[in-house]
């Protein structure tokens, strides 16, 4: 194994943790980890408490130079990687051919901007993804006495609720009826939005934004498709995410939603992996392909990546299979908690669902199943998680269950 170099594209918690892992795995090996991004490794999902003033910039970061130095782990940050030669085994990157013995692609994906007129090249019209767009909302959010956010996405949740956290008189439109609505119900959809109100977001469904009326640059009043002006100072956008798989054009690896990767997570393209929110890989447990862009999924994709990577083109070497159930969890409004794991309706349109919902304790739960497997969940409320490592024992073992059995798993509390 001596002298094998490992390429990884992405500094994110997928890329950062492979690199970690390979370290472990191959101590004589030389990683070279490309970041175009001007940071080490950053909490992403601490960006939303960050962005409320609940943690400071310092606590956020989890890596620093000295770290990578004592890995030797060769990060180049703020460096593009521009294209990947399979045949060569090499990417290009700041001019340069990098080579390869085994290539990570972990680039994650990048905020959609919003399209409608006005908003291109607008001083507070804001995506929310990266370090930099925190401090930036951050620094708005200082003199900001409005702002709108603008989305039925996590992110847009996200905005709206640092918005009013930082005393902003807050306004979020939703184009659809409910917020999440490929995931969520009505019934959930209704408790988390009386959590909204109950922090005095103004919400407004049915919604989206005809015209940005800018003076000077900066926006200053938002116009909607059902005719309302709201004055603003600042706007926040959740449109979701393009996934960053333009490296992978011309080179053989197949992308659909995703970079489109095995259980093992190896591409179409031998030696050649895929990690993170970018990857859509094949889930055993799920029995299917899909894209899941969570921190916890990040995680676990670095770490089999890397075992999978240091043994490729090993004799004999055993390659291991995603055997995680994606999760997914936040704090919504109120002190109200959402978690997902598995897969829901919005990954499938044949799942069949149980839902209860404790109206006095803000409660909900739905449960989901595919011929009888039970595959996935919804936990909302505050306390309402006991129960779930059964829930992901019984994802994991495929445990079956005829309908007349299903909506006693509604009732599961023993962990
Ligand atoms: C505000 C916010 C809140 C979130 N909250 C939660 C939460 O509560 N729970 C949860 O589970 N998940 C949450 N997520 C999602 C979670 O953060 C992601 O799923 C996870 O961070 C993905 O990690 P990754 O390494 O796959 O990709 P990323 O973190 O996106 O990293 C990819 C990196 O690669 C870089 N890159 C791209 N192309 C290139 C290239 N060609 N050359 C060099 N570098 C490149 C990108 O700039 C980026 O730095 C949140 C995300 C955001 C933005």
């Amino acid at each position: 194994m001596a002298d094998r170099r490992y390429v990884i594209v992405g500094n994110g918690f997928a890329g950062t943790t492979a690199a970690e892992q390979l370290r472990k795995a191959d101590p004589a090996c030389s990683i070279v980890l490309f970041a175009d991004e001007p940071y080490c490794l950053y909490n992403r999902i601490a960006l939303p408490p960050m962005l409320r003033l609940q943690v400071t910039e310092q606590k956020v970061i989890m890596r620093d130079m000295a770290w990578h130095e004592k890995l030797r782990i060769d990060l180049r940050l703020s460096t593009r990687v521009d294209r990947i030669n399979v045949a060569d085994q090499t990417v290009l990157a700041a001019g340069r051919e990098e080579p390869y013995d085994a290539l990570l692609v972990a680039t994650g994906g990048r905020p959609n901007l919003a399209t409608s007129p006005g908003a291109e090249g607008a001083q507070n019209v804001y995506n929310f993804q990266y370090m930099s767009d925190t401090k930036a909302i951050s620094q708005a959010l200082e003199t900001a006495k409005v702002g709108v956010a603008v989305g039925g996405s996590f992110i847009a949740y996200e905005l709206a609720e640092a918005f009013v956290s930082r005393n902003v008189e807050t306004h979020w439109l939703i184009r659809g009826p409910r917020f999440l609505r490929r995931m969520l119900d009505e019934a959930a959809g209704e408790l988390l939005h009386d959590a909204a109100r109950a922090d005095g977001v103004h919400l407004h469904f049915g919604e989206e934004v005809r015209e940005f009326v800018r003076s000077n640059g900066a926006v200053t009043k938002v116009v909607t498709t059902t005719g309302e002006t709201i004055d603003t100072d600042l706007v926040g956008i959740g449109l979701g995410l393009t996934i960053n798989t333009e490296l992978c054009e011309g080179t053989g690896i197949a992308t659909r939603t995703g970079i489109v990767t095995d259980e093992h997570l190896e591409t179409d393209v031998a030696g050649i992996f895929s990690a993170g929110d970018c990857a859509e890989f094949y889930d055993p447990i799920a029995e299917q392909h899909y894209r899941m862009g969570t921190w916890n999924s990040a995680g676990a994709h670095g770490k089999l990546a890397a075992h999978n990577m240091a043994v490729h083109g090993v004799e004999g070497a055993e390659r291991k299979m995603f055997d995680v159930v994606p999760e997914y969890s936040s704090l919504v409004f109120s002190g109200q908690t959402i978690t997902q794991f598995g897969l829901s309706p919005e990954y499938r349109d044949d799942i069949e669902t149980e839902v209860s919902v404790d109206a006095d304790k803000m409660w909900y739960r739905a449960l989901y199943f595919l011929e009888d497997r039970f595959v996935g969940a919804v936990l909302i409320g505050k306390g309402n998680r006991a129960g779930k490592r059964r829930y992901l024992d019984a994802i994991k073992t495929k445990a079956r269950f005829p309908k007349p059995d299903r909506r006693a798993l509604l009732d599961w509390t023993a962990e």
